[in-house]
């Protein structure tokens, strides 16, 4: 059996809280005889801060560069907040998408059915809905130069960021999006603003060509940026695959996260290219540190639990365990368990560790 080597970086504030909890399904995984793992730990963030001064040190990054894949927390906190910027807490995150090339970002947005009502949307519309948005996260406007604000003579103000993208850049994050398709309902959505944008008319021109040439078997339609905002919210069933650039993809995530409910109950992962036939990999839950709730055992463990089964499946093809553990996080939210965030009025709570101990159960009734 191969050994998967993951990197934990559990972080600040609920980090470490929903990092032990990934720790006991990896365990469990092992035990089981399912897989095995070969699991280091390293500071990230204000933790790396106190220990070395630093959000992120070189051995971090050499082991992280080293890893299968790397299992993120989350990090920063009231703590930090007087760290100089290039030192901040988040500047450790920023390091290893930099450093590890991490240009496509997955976000899932699942609805469980046991959580429609936690949606702002009516039930019948989110009920079921299992969509990927893969945001392009190192070009684009976030990136391109020039980037600055500059005094006219006149004395005003003149700001200027420069949307730039290249054939390669958009090649290749809709290779994921279309390889992404292929192991699930076979769809992708590309959204741009070809209508008004130059960096809009190439993409849809790449996409379109990359699709003719490698990935005629996959179902593909464009889609204007904004009117895409409105069928989000309108039918968001519609959509299997969705990609689009750093920008978009930015506000798109967000708009698919509401429809889901709690920041809590969101994974992400973040891919690099394929470079010996392996493929560098972060995963992490979206929300932040929670400073207002860490230490009490009342963080959701479920993004972080979730962000490991994308890891068994992008990073490990481990996709029936990774089949396994999403269905124990739904059975577990089925059976009525739930933490604070997810609770309705009026129903009891359980906190982080009975949460992660709850789905290690399910795993194990379903294993029989
Ligand atoms: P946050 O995501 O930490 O928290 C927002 C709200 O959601 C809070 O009320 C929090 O209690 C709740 N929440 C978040 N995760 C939860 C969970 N798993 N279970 C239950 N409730 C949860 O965002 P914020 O408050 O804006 O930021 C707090 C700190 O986190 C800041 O220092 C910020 O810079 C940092 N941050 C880090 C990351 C990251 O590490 N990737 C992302 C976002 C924010």
């Amino acid at each position: 059996m191969a050994t998967h080597k993951i990197l934990l970086l559990p972080g600040d504030g609920i980090g470490p809280e929903v990092a032990a909890e990934v720790s006991k399904v990896l365990a469990w995984f092992t035990r089981a005889g399912i897989a095995q793992f070969e699991t280091e730990t390293d500071l990230v963030g204000g933790a790396a801060i106190d220990a070395h001064g630093v959000p992120l040190s070189e051995a971090a990054m050499d082991r992280a560069k080293a890893a299968d894949a790397v299992l993120f927390g989350a990090v920063g906190g009231p703590k930090w907040a007087g760290v100089g910027y290039a030192k901040r807490p988040e500047a450790g995150l920023l390091r290893l998408r930099k450093d590890l090339g991490l240009f496509a970002n997955l976000r899932p947005a699942i609805c469980y059915p046991a959580l429609a009502e936690a949606s702002a949307l009516k039930r019948e519309l989110v009920e079921g809905l299992d969509i990927v948005i893969v945001r392009e996260l190192t070009g684009g406007v976030y990136f391109g130069e020039p980037k600055e604000i500059v005094t006219l003579e006149d004395g005003q103000k003149r700001a200027v960021d420069t949307q730039v993208y290249t054939t390669g850049e958009i090649e290749r994050i809709a290779a994921v999006a279309f390889d992404l398709a292929r192991k699930r309902r076979n769809k992708v959505a590309s959204a741009e603003k070809h209508n008004v944008m130059k960096t809009g008319v190439l993409w849809k021109e790449t996409v379109t060509r990359l699709h003719a040439e490698q990935y005629a078997d996959v179902g593909l339609e464009h889609v204007l940026a904004d009117n895409c905002a409105m069928q989000l919210v309108r039918n968001p069933k519609q959509y299997d695959v969705l990609v689009t650039d750093n920008l978009f993809g930015d506000i798109l995530s967000d708009v698919a996260a509401m429809l889901t409910g709690s920041l809590g109950m969101l994974p992400s992962a973040s891919l690099g290219a394929v470079e010996n036939g392996t493929r560098r990999a972060l995963y992490e839950p979206v929300h932040g540190s929670a400073p207002d709730i860490a230490g009490q055992n009342l963080a959701n463990p479920i993004a972080m639990i979730g962000s490991l089964a994308m890891a068994l499946r992008y990073s490990f093809g481990l996709l029936e365990a990774a089949d396994q553990l999403e269905s124990a996080i739904t059975r577990t939210l089925a059976s009525g368990t739930r933490t604070r965030d997810i609770a309705g009025p009026g129903t009891n709570a359980v906190g982080t560790t009975e949460m992660g101990d709850a789905i290690v159960r399910e795993l194990q009734a379903q294993a029989g």
